[in-house]
């Protein structure tokens, strides 16, 4: 308990550091013996030996791929929720925090514009949520065709989409159809250019299509409203991946940007990233829930009692189990709904609008220092920036720099073929002053 409070209590988390294999091997070496140990002891091993190699992602400077920061209302709700063993999986068990987590959900699907039937469930991010989503996707498809469960059929996806969507269609034993974009943002033309050449060549049918609003190396939000229009005309499950972007929607400068995400299927949105929960925490949305459980809900004699066996209406009865590849699951929307209850909506709107605030600024202090060259205006809170003559191995080491010196954590990324500096923003509490030092050390140091 005092070392949750420690915690809690801290304003700013330690930065933390690399942690040495062999150090770390050794600090572990009779941590699980047979006989008991005294707690004290085991968690003293955690505080000296193993805390402090784990970099705080909710460190205001945590500036690497994308952040995480919970609010200190969420952070303490999910020591309730470990504390008292709730198992999320069906009404049955769980209405209370179903109910809930449902609150939540009906709330992004208010501001995305979704129709009153939407809803969904939590699961732990956007890989799981992408999966989920694009077998409803795949099967739907499948059955409005007439087709076969096992045809083969396609699902097109942009050159930028994230990594989990590409693993997701391994997964599936779906075939991407891959489509080219310029200026790395998929719009409706060039969405369909690719269709109508699809349907020339022979291939498996085009079954749905995946947007991304905000892409996870540069926060690129893509053509909703072009790309909704193709899908809609041609019957496509369209499937929006807001996994990070998704915050934007309480900005309402930034909402405007996601024009066109009212015509999803499915959205993934991540409050575990730009909406201060605390990991893990996506929420997947469906347009039509009744979809997603014909292919999730889980069919087996030891679950016909939360299923409806005693007459009781799934519509209302709500099974989280029904809308993901999930069983047994943790209530992890609950956070999210105790924090945004007790801050209030307004909150959450300034806090998000602070991120995109700092990453413009930050544009433009690179903007004005000589030797930096900002490589794109940020849409939403990631900066990318070229430190002119500088070669792969030079962000590596300065990447290594700025965490041994406490500074921040900021790893390189790759934008157009070349190694980059990228900024990733999202907490509120990162001042100028850290900004500029961090900009400061990669002019200083070359
Ligand atoms: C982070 C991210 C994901 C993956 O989400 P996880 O929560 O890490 O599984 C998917 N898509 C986008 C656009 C993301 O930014």
């Amino acid at each position: 308990m005092d070392h949750l409070l420690h915690r809690l209590r801290l304003d700013q988390p330690p930065l933390g550091r690399l942690g040495d294999p062999q150090e770390l091997t050794l600090a572990l070496k009779d941590a699980i013996g047979s006989a008991p140990q005294p707690p004290a002891d085991v968690l003293r091993t955690y505080t000296d030996a193993l805390e402090p190699t784990v970099v705080s992602c909710d460190h205001p400077a945590f500036l690497a791929f994308i952040p995480g920061a919970p609010t200190k209302a969420a952070a303490l709700f999910d020591m309730v929720l470990s504390a008292s063993s709730l198992h999320g999986v069906s009404w049955l068990e769980a209405s209370g925090a179903v109910a809930a987590e449902n609150q939540v959900l009906r709330l992004f699907a208010d501001l995305a514009g979704l129709p009153a039937s939407a809803g969904g469930c939590f699961v732990s991010g956007g890989s799981a949520g992408n999966l989920s989503a694009l077998v409803v996707a795949r099967d739907t498809g499948r059955h409005r065709r007439g087709l076969s469960p096992h045809a083969p059929v396609r699902i097109a996806v942009s050159d930028q989409v994230h990594s989990s969507v590409g693993n997701t269609l391994r997964i599936l034993g779906v075939e991407p159809l891959v489509v080219p974009t310029a200026d790395h943002r998929l719009t409706g033309d060039a969405l369909r250019v690719a269709l109508d050449a699809a349907e020339r060549d022979g291939g498996a049918p085009v079954v749905a299509a995946v947007a991304t609003a905000g892409t996870t190396n540069a926060g690129i939000i893509d053509d909703l409203e072009g790309v909704a229009e193709q899908t809609r005309a041609r019957d496509l499950w369209l499937h929006i991946d807001a996994a990070y972007g998704g915050a934007a929607l309480f900005v309402p400068e930034l909402r405007e940007r996601l024009r066109g995400i009212e015509h999803a299927d499915s959205l993934v949105v991540d409050p575990h990233k730009w909406m201060f929960a605390p990991f893990d925490c996506g929420a997947l949305l469906y347009r039509d829930p009744k979809l997603a459980r014909a292919v999730h809900t889980q069919d087996a004699s030891y679950l016909d009692a939360i299923h409806g066996a005693d007459g009781a209406d799934d519509e209302t009865e709500w099974n989280p189990s029904d809308y993901a590849y999930h069983l047994t699951r943790r209530p992890r929307g609950l956070p999210l709904w105790f924090s945004l209850a007790v801050h209030g909506t307004d909150a959450y709107r300034d806090a998000v609008a602070k991120g995109a605030d700092i990453a413009r600024r930050t544009a433009r202090l690179v903007e004005e220092t000589e030797g930096l060259e900002l490589l794109r205006e940020p849409e939403l809170t990631v900066v990318l920036v070229r430190r002119t003559g500088w070669q792969p191995e030079d962000y590596y080491a300065w990447s290594k720099r700025l965490l041994a010196a406490g500074t921040a954590f900021v790893t390189p990324s790759v934008w157009e073929g070349e190694t980059v500096a990228r900024l990733a923003f999202l907490h509120p509490g990162i001042t100028e002053e850290t900004v500029r030092a961090i900009l400061g050390s990669l002019v200083d140091e070359g």
